[in-house]
């Protein structure tokens, strides 16, 4: 991505606001940081904004997947600033199901779905396996998958011709795998004339030079590369040569999102795990049961999160457990792991709280406090927003480690407010010895 003394020297220099900045400059700091499109300036020569869209488009393409976008990154790390778009997980369907079967198979992959933190975890792709190796049933499995999986698919046959049938045989845009050296040419004609992505089944790094080279040769970028890493080591290391050449010496063959077959078992989970934290795109799985699942799904959570944008909820009040208007009322900030620990532990004591979330830009109790984010004020106004305190007459809660404004949030909601725990894990003991009381 150019510095914004790249793009400044591109742009007009007139500073006549007509962007929306003050300033040139200021313009050109936005579309280093990627908050700003070079056609927001109108006033920019067809010239320098070729130069300049050539300059700072992705050193990964962004190819979709049915939907789901993969590649796009633009850093290696993602404390550089961010990476953008998830890995994708898929499930394998065999062809030589039933119809039945391929039902209840959708059905389980369905079921790898998980609520936390406010978020639905789910696997995201079902991947239909060519094994009778014909073109007619294959084509049938197809059509049942899809009769019921609405997301994206990937068909996986080494015939051409059992390809053509099944991409036929719906309107997805399934991601086609995969195309080795000697069916490229006939992979790569029916992902075009389909406009599907196609994967490139690659001897390691080197032989994905020669696949992409020949495909783009041929008009063809809707590429996902399959490296054939053959254990961890080779997984990490090869993802890990192709990426870095891409986002550190803009080597155009690696430009493209990577993925990995895995099979099933903790190996593959493993496997997947590596894929994850370092590069992949897409894992297709054999198998995967909940309990690998679950682990795996909040990995790509973490790792996906913008580390400068913290995860939050509404502000709001949320009643739990039916409170009446004595039920004690509670108090705490908006960043999601907090709200939810909380919220999980006022449910274990069984007692109906009113439960105040107060925005505060997703910090935590402590942080928000030393960042000046939950003060009394704001706690106040959100107390008045959401008119809990006419809702209840019962005791206010205060987080245990911030009693130091207490007094203050005391004058300002005319109640008198009761000191609550430092840890979240005790609240069901201190709501129960208060209510007792
Ligand atoms: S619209 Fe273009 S020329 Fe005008 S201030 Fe913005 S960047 Fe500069």
């Amino acid at each position: 991505m150019p510095t914004a003394i790249e793009f400044f020297k591109l742009l007009p220099k007139t500073n006549c606001k007509d962007c929306g900045q003050p300033t040139c400059l200021a313009f050109a700091m936005l579309l280093s940081n990627q908050k700003a499109k070079i056609e927001d300036c109108p006033h920019v020569k067809q010239e320098a904004k070729e130069t300049l869209a050539e300059a700072s488009a992705p050193p990964v393409k962004t190819v979709d997947v049915g939907g789901i976008k993969m590649g796009g990154e633009t850093v290696l790390y993602r404390h550089e600033r961010r990476f953008n778009n998830p890995i994708a997980y898929a499930l394998t369907v065999s062809d030589s199901l039933d119809s039945v079967a391929i039902a209840e198979r959708v059905a389980y992959i369905k079921s790898l779905a998980f609520d936390r933190v406010g978020m639905i975890f789910k696997a995201d792709m079902a991947s239909i396996r060519n094994d009778s190796g014909d073109a007619e049933n294959f084509a049938r499995a197809v059509k049942d998958v899809c009769s019921a999986w609405d997301g994206p698919i990937v068909i996986e046959s080494t015939d051409a011709a059992c390809i053509e049938a099944a991409v036929k045989a719906t309107d997805r845009k399934p991601l086609i795998y995969g195309a080795d050296k000697d069916r490229l040419e006939a992979y790569v004609n029916i992902a075009k004339e389909n406009k599907c992505p196609l994967a490139l089944i690659c001897d390691g790094p080197e032989g994905a030079v020669e696949l992409v080279e020949a495909a783009e040769k041929m008009g063809f970028q809707d590429i996902i590369l399959d490296l054939s890493a053959q254990n961890l080591k080779e997984t990490l290391e090869e993802q890990t040569i192709v990426r870095r050449a891409a986002i550190k010496k803009k080597f155009k063959p690696f430009a493209y999102p990577m993925m990995n077959k895995v099979g099933s078992g903790e190996y593959a989970v493993a496997t997947a795990v590596m894929s994850t934290l370092k590069y992949g795109s897409l894992v297709i799985f054999d198998d995967l049961k909940n309990y690998e699942a679950l682990p795996l799904f909040t990995l790509r959570q973490n790792i996906y999160t913008d580390p400068q944008v913290p995860i939050q909820v509404k502000q709001d009040l949320y009643p739990i457990g039916n409170p009446d208007e004595h039920s004690p009322i509670m108090f705490t900030t908006n960043f999601s792991l907090t709200y939810f620990t909380v919220r999980a532990d006022i449910e274990k004591s069984k007692i109906p709280v009113w439960l105040q979330i107060v925005n505060t830009e997703g910090l935590s109790v402590l942080t928000a406090y030393s960042a000046g984010k939950f003060e009394p004020e704001r706690i106040a106004d959100a107390f008045a927003e959401s008119g809990v305190l006419s809702k209840s007459d019962g005791p206010v809660i205060i987080p245990g480690l911030v009693t130091r404004i207490s007094g203050k949030l005391q004058e300002l909601i005319g109640r008198k407010v009761v000191v609550g725990t430092n840890e979240s894990r005790d609240i069901p003991k201190h709501l129960r010895e208060l209510t007792s009381q």
